[in-house]
């Protein structure tokens, strides 16, 4: 996709990886709908990009994306402010054990609430000129994380959700690509989440371990994510990939054995 004058919504674009996102968007010429539930950052952060970018390119848009409804708001919002919407960007997350029905609900359902809305205003069938949808995950998608277990759950969700509906959209010639980037740690806020009770519940108790998996992992910067992202909605080949960023290997995508289970592998 070349993606000069293309719209794009970031959800969680407020702050860490989604602000990341969002500025990548426009250093590429697109317009970008900022939607994120903190309304003083998402202002903040419109304010900074208008110094940098023409204040039309962007648009803030208050949402609590566990909402249907809020959600369904958002889109339609963003749809209705630029006259399209070529790019979504599911990337909105929490990290909580404590209260872990609130992780599975942002980390997963509303990513896949917002893969069938942005669906809906992209396909083809209905009359759009398709697009790319990229969901976020996490390295915690691909393994196991002892004291993250709800986290981990949540993000093995997305990628089988995103590898599964990459092949229907396929499948019914939506016109719309759908891939998923899985990043190790990164430097953003969500990192301050690890050594708090009300996040952690029970896991608490294991933060030097948690720390001890950073050490081993190493933590990225937002704008190498970001240079992922831009990989993904430029490369038109890519559909149902999943997309690793780590310190020692950096941008890569992960190999899947795809013969039948049945078979034996
Ligand atoms: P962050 O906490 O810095 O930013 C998350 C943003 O999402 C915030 O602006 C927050 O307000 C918003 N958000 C949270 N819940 C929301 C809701 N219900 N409705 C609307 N907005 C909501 O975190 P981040 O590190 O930038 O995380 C972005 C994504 O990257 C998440 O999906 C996270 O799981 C994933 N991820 C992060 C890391 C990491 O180490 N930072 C690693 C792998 C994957």
């Amino acid at each position: 996709m070349h993606l000069k004058d293309k719209v794009a919504l970031v959800t969680g674009a407020a702050q860490g990886i989604g602000n990341a996102f969002a500025r990548a968007l426009l250093e590429k010429g697109c317009k970008v709908a900022l939607v994120d539930q903190n309304v003083e950052r998402g202002k903040a952060s419109k304010d900074a990009f208008d110094k940098q970018f023409e204040a039309q390119r962007t648009i803030f848009i208050s949402c609590d994306v566990s909402s249907e409804e809020k959600l369904k708001d958002a889109f339609k919002k963003a749809f209705e402010h630029f006259g399209k919407l070529d790019i979504v960007v599911n990337n909105a997350g929490v990290n909580n054990e404590k209260n872990w029905e609130i992780t599975v609900q942002v980390n997963l359902i509303s990513v896949i609430r917002g893969t069938y809305i942005g669906l809906e205003h992209m396909k083809t069938q209905n009359g759009h000129n398709g697009g790319v949808i990229v969901n976020v995950a996490s390295l915690a998608g691909l393994m196991p994380v002892a004291f993250q277990p709800v986290y981990c759950a949540s993000k093995h969700g997305v990628i089988g959700f995103t590898r599964s509906i990459a092949m229907a959209s396929e499948a019914a010639n939506y016109g719309v690509r759908i891939n998923t980037i899985c990043p190790a740690f990164v430097n953003t806020p969500i990192l301050q989440s690890i050594d708090k009770e009300e996040n952690m519940g029970q896991y608490v108790a294991y933060i030097d371990k948690i720390k001890d998996m950073m050490e081993v992992y190493g933590v990225l910067e937002p704008t190498l994510i970001a240079k992922g992202l831009i990989q993904i909605l430029e490369d038109d080949s890519l559909n149902g990939q999943v997309m690793k960023i780590t310190t020692k290997r950096g941008i890569h995508f992960h190999e899947y054995n795809t013969a039948p289970i049945e078979t034996g592998n």
